[in-house]
């Protein structure tokens, strides 16, 4: 297929602010896309080169894009930097310049979309000296190969800045409608997706096999399974109906969750609960792993916090260190950790998801022999609602999170917040003030000491049901001059130029700079409102919100829900 091709719809895209709107271009366009290209389309749909896990990046360096475009065009590159302050982005730059170009010069050569994508892997493969003049090259040839308006979309690939706002629940709703002619099956292709995150894995499978090949897309040790979430309760009393008898109530440590694979040539994979690969961080854990745990292959997840030399744990801040590329020797001997192992999906050959959990634990006891760094999350089992608090309360004490219940007869749902997890916190109990996950969508420019940043954030929480974000306040207090310095820096990469897509807001909220929902951050709020201004479910706004830190490990979609609030909002 022609890269054009693709080019056209995102061009529509990019004109269209509904989501529905979105989802049915997209239907239409894909369902005519030949199955060899499916794979590769969605990708560049959702502005990656790979599975997201994969995380393939092209590592071209930002100055050199702008460089590769006016050469392509053969500008200055002062002309290339004038309009590229003017328009604010690469694409638009691109395109420009290289419209002047087709007109006078040269006709437009053909860009099949394979070798688009080769190339870019190509690119993205390079290391090393030289490597960074090689990509800028690879890159010009591909400028010049594609359209004017075909070289704006390249250039934002380049840059690691191509969003089009149709997220991961716009394209499944699309691949739905476009092969199987019912929305409906956006659920089955939702299921094997949380299985298997992997968008050209689904769109392939759905277009050669149909709905009988996604059925039985299974567990591939190596590749990550999206992580089981907890959903959670606003009295202590209703975790009875949710998980009725006798049920397993663990500690809720505050680390960094893992998902650790082995395969059958004794290769260990750790996964985040961003399901990026952190093998290298933690070498000292992959070790452990594997002189610790008893078996040929397999997938089992825990939580790692760090530990002094007592074996005492640490705060979430000192293990955020571990979070590095150089220096990790160094760092894992001043900062060991443990982990706390809670969970087996995969065991020799078996899938483990649809097993009970009471039968998933009684094998993970069997194949971990403890250490100091490798043991299992700390346990009772009871039907007691008082022992359950005690447990809490002891939990406290030792100053973990809280609780995370768990239903002795349910299985692992893999990416979903289900009600076999229920989490209890120590905010809960604290008077009225409670936290929230909430994702940067917005901001307004700071005056006076905050000049030169943001005075304020607009805040939002996830609609998972419409796979929207709805503002829920606008964040200005407890951010400290350092969050204050980052800010804007850390903000810069999702800066778009109109509202995203995916966002509904009011018009009143309008913020002065729009951001593409990425950057989670965790709040505190005192109050929940009434507000004509918000759009979270039916118009709530959270009071005297407090910001308390990032929420790196957070994607824009394991933000707190509307629902939550919501039901939050019922409960006061
Ligand atoms: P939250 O981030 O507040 O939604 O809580 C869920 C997170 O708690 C999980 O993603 C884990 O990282 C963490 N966690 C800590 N202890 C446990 C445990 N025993 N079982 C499951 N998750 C746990």
């Amino acid at each position: 297929m022609e890269f054009q091709k693709l080019v056209e719809i995102l061009n529509e895209l990019e004109k269209t602010s509904s989501g529905n709107a979105m989802r049915e271009i997209l239907a239409e366009f894909l369902v005519k896309v030949p199955v060899d290209d499916i794979a590769v389309v969605c990708y560049l749909i959702l502005g990656q080169i790979s599975s997201e896990y994969e995380a393939v990046v092209l590592g071209i360096a930002d100055k050199s894009v702008l460089k590769s475009v006016a050469i392509a065009a053969g500008v200055e590159l002062g002309k290339a930097q004038k309009i590229m302050q003017e328009t604010g982005d690469v694409g638009l730059t691109a395109e420009r310049v290289l419209q002047k170009k087709t007109q006078t010069l040269i006709p437009v050569g053909k860009l099949t979309l394979h070798e688009l994508f080769d190339k870019l892997h190509k690119i993205a493969a390079l290391t090393g000296t030289g490597s960074q003049e090689a990509k800028s090259n690879m890159l010009i040839s591909l400028l010049q190969k594609a359209s004017p308006s075909g070289a704006k979309y390249v250039a934002r690939m380049a840059l690691g800045t191509l969003r089009l706002g149709a997220g991961d629940m716009t394209l499944l709703d699309a691949l739905s409608m476009a092969y199987t002619n019912d929305k409906k099956n956006k659920a089955l292709l939702e299921h094997a997706y949380n299985i298997c995150p992997d968008m050209g894995i689904i769109a392939e499978t759905l277009a050669k096999k149909g709905l009988k090949g996604i059925e039985k897309i299974d567990i591939h040790v190596g590749r990550p399974i999206k992580m089981m979430l907890c959903q959670r309760v606003d009295e202590l009393e209703e975790i009875e109906d949710k998980i009725p008898g006798k049920k397993a109530v663990e500690a809720k440590y505050d680390g960094e969750r893992v998902q650790a694979h082995k395969d059958l040539k004794g290769k260990i994979t750790l996964f985040s609960r961003r399901l990026e690969n952190i093998t290298l961080q933690f070498p000292d854990l992959v070790q452990e792993l594997d002189t610790q745990v008893s078996a040929k292959e397999f997938i089992m997840e825990g939580e790692i916090i760090a530990i002094d030399k007592e074996g005492q744990h640490l705060p979430f801040q000192t293990l955020m260190q571990r979070r590095r590329k150089y220096d990790v020797k160094q760092y894992v001997k001043d900062i060991p950790i443990q982990v706390k192992l809670f969970d087996l999906l995969f065991w020799n050959g078996k899938s483990f998801l649809l097993l009970p959990y009471e039968q998933r634990m009684e094998r993970l006891a069997k194949i971990v022999r403890k250490s100091k760094h490798v043991t299992l999350a700390d346990k009772i089992v009871t039907e007691d609602v008082e022992e359950l608090n005690e447990f809490f309360q002891q939990m406290l004490t030792e100053k973990y999170e809280g609780i995370i219940v768990k239903s002795l007869t349910g299985e692992y749902q893999a990416g979903t917040r289900g009600w076999n997890w229920i989490k209890w916190k120590k905010d809960y109990v604290q008077d009225l003030a409670d936290t929230f996950d909430l994702v940067i969508v917005g901001a307004y420019h700071g005056q006076g000491r905050r000049s030169g940043t943001y005075g304020a954030l607009l805040c939002a929480a996830y609609n998972e049901k419409e796979d929207v974000f709805e503002t829920v306040c606008k964040l200005g207090t407890g951010l400290t001059d350092e969050v204050l310095a980052e800010l804007p820096k850390k903000l810069s990469k999702y800066k778009v130029n109109q509202r995203p897509v995916r966002l509904k807001v009011k018009k009143e909220m309008e913020p002065e700079v729009w951001f593409e929902p990425k950057i989670v951050v965790e709040v505190l709020g005192a109050e929940l409102t009434k507000s004509p201004f918000h759009t979270c479910g039916s118009g709530l706004a959270l009071r005297f919100p407090r910001f308390l830190q990032f929420r790196e490990n957070k994607k824009a979609e394991q933000a707190t829900t509307s629902k939550e609030i919501e039901k939050m909002y019922g409960m006061k």
